[in-house]
């Protein structure tokens, strides 16, 4: 496999910067190296790096990964970053490191890494040009730069449309060429207060203006925003199982930002991740994630199939040099749906009406629930489970007695941390007692599967399965 299995979107609790960008959205809290502190603890990190990188196994997560790791503020900040880089490097994976290329201490021990590791490191490299000439760091912003190349490490360039910087584009210009060999990538500025249903573009320029300067630029990444920028879609979302937001404060993963969690990676390591799509409820009209996940990822349809990753982020210099390194190229000419199978008829049936009840409250139609109960009767009879408990018993779990029931298979009690206070035509039990004779626990809160399952396991030996995996 050439390419990437999984594109994980990874962001890491820092939120310090050593820059001030005048259209930077990051909440800065004043203090160059504040970092958010999670449990009044002096962590940044709920567990050791050397339990997360445990937990991050290519096996583990069903193929190599690439990580897209950024803070919000610096991401090299992070006094744990090359740790974790060199973790997921040394278990076989790709790492994006999303940065401003001006903490050169940091650079300088990646450069360190074995040739092999090197190949795999992926620099985003942010060029805030006004912040770095203000700061008189033009000349050591170029040198990292070059330092990057000499060692072997994919880069790109680019930069945030922006108007403060419209008066100097063409000192910017001049200064990327005879520094970088080409002009920067274009990166859209956008609002990030959603107002209406998508981001706006950030400018005081008319739509014929702010396309004409930034054109200039020639940056297949910024002409394929314009084009595919506020489409909207309708389409069944693999976001979450090609790709997904890691937390990595925490181990919570989300398919998308915005969505909700759908299960926690640190937890539980020893057993698989459940990865659950999206499916057709993605919350939001237009796809925030737009050219990052249907390019790279392949989420869902493809404007446009002849377009690859790999066009919005090398350059090719006048040496014949290129800003990506043949392993990065590579890897982003591909897409990660080329790896997976698509879900079966079934699967994708019983995925979407599971999502759809999660995001909208929407319970299916008699034809919608006639469907239902035969793919859940026909995967559980496969199984041998007849005879089910069901753990949590909100709106999902009482969801699924329903189809259960009509199902005809036997649903032998509920359980639930509330139990006293829930009226059931079903016995209701606490998650301490021991679970009468059944064939499997299915558990509706799905996200919480990962700290739920090792307490039941502990008292009971039957199978314990998410709500997710009843369709395998
Ligand atoms: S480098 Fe990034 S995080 Fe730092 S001030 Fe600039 S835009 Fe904000
Ligand atoms: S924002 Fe885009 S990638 Fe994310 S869930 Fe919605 S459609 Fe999928």
């Amino acid at each position: 496999m050439a390419g990437i299995y999984r594109f994980i979107n990874t962001n890491i609790p820092t939120v310090g910067c050593n820059l001030r960008c005048e259209y930077c959205y990051i909440k800065q809290r004043g203090n160059e190296n504040t970092m958010l502190k999670i449990d009044n603890s002096k962590q940044l990190f709920r567990y050791s790096v050397e339990h997360m990188i445990k937990a991050l196994t290519v096996k583990r997560l069903g193929g190599v990964c690439m990580f897209n790791i950024s803070g919000s503020g610096e991401t090299l900040l992070c006094p744990e970053i090359v740790e974790i880089t060199e973790g997921l490097l040394k278990n076989g994976h790709y790492v994006a490191l999303i940065n401003n290329c001006t903490i050169r201490s940091r650079i300088e021990q990646l450069a360190k890494l074995p040739p092999d590791y090197r190949a795999r490191i992926f620099f985003k490299v942010s060029f805030h040009y006004r912040e770095l000439k203000r700061k008189n760091m033009l000349e050591s912003f170029a040198n990292n730069v070059h330092l990057l190349k000499n060692s072997g490490i994919g880069y790109s360039i680019e930069i945030v449309s922006n108007d403060y910087v419209l008066e100097e584009l063409e000192e910017l210009k001049e200064f990327s060429i005879s520094y970088f060999g080409a002009l920067p990538h274009v990166l859209t500025g956008r609002d990030e207060q959603i107002v209406g249903t998508y981001p706006r573009i950030q400018t005081r320029l008319s739509p014929e203006e702010y396309n004409s300067v930034w054109s200039s630029f020639d940056s297949d990444l910024f002409s394929y925003q314009q084009k595919a920028y506020d489409l909207p879609h309708s389409e069944f979302c693999y976001a979450g199982v090609y790709t997904g937001t890691l937390l990595l404060e925490t181990g919570d993963f989300h398919p998308c930002p915005g969505t909700k969690k759908v299960t926690n990676f640190f937890e539980d390591i020893d057993n698989h991740i459940e990865f659950v799509p999206m499916a057709h409820s993605c919350p939001f009209h237009h796809c925030f994630c737009g050219f990052f996940l249907h390019v790279l990822a392949g989420v869902s349809r493809e404007y446009d199939p002849d377009v690859y990753f790999y066009q919005f982020r090398d350059r090719l210099c006048p040496d014949n040099s290129t800003w990506l390194t043949p392993t990065i190229r590579e890897a982003f000419s591909h897409r990660c749906s080329e790896y997976h199978q698509p879900y079966s008829t079934d699967k994708a049936y019983y995925i979407d009406l599971l999502m759809r009840k999660i995001y909208k409250g929407i319970n299916p139609s008699p034809e919608e629930e006639t469907e239902l109960v035969r793919i859940v009767e026909k995967y559980l009879t496969q199984k041998g489970y007849r005879k089910i408990a069901i753990y949590g018993m909100g709106l999902i779990g009482e969801w699924l007695i329903k189809l259960l029931q009509v199902a005809n298979i036997d649903v032998v009690c509920g359980i639930d941390r509330r139990w006293a206070e829930i009226k059931s035509n079903i016995a209701i039990q606490a998650p301490e007692d021991v679970i009468p004779s059944a064939d499997a626990v299915i558990v509706s809160v799905y996200a919480e599967f990962t700290n739920i399952a090792p307490l039941l396991r502990k008292k009971n030996i039957m199978p314990i399965i998410s709500i997710t995996e009843v369709v395998f």
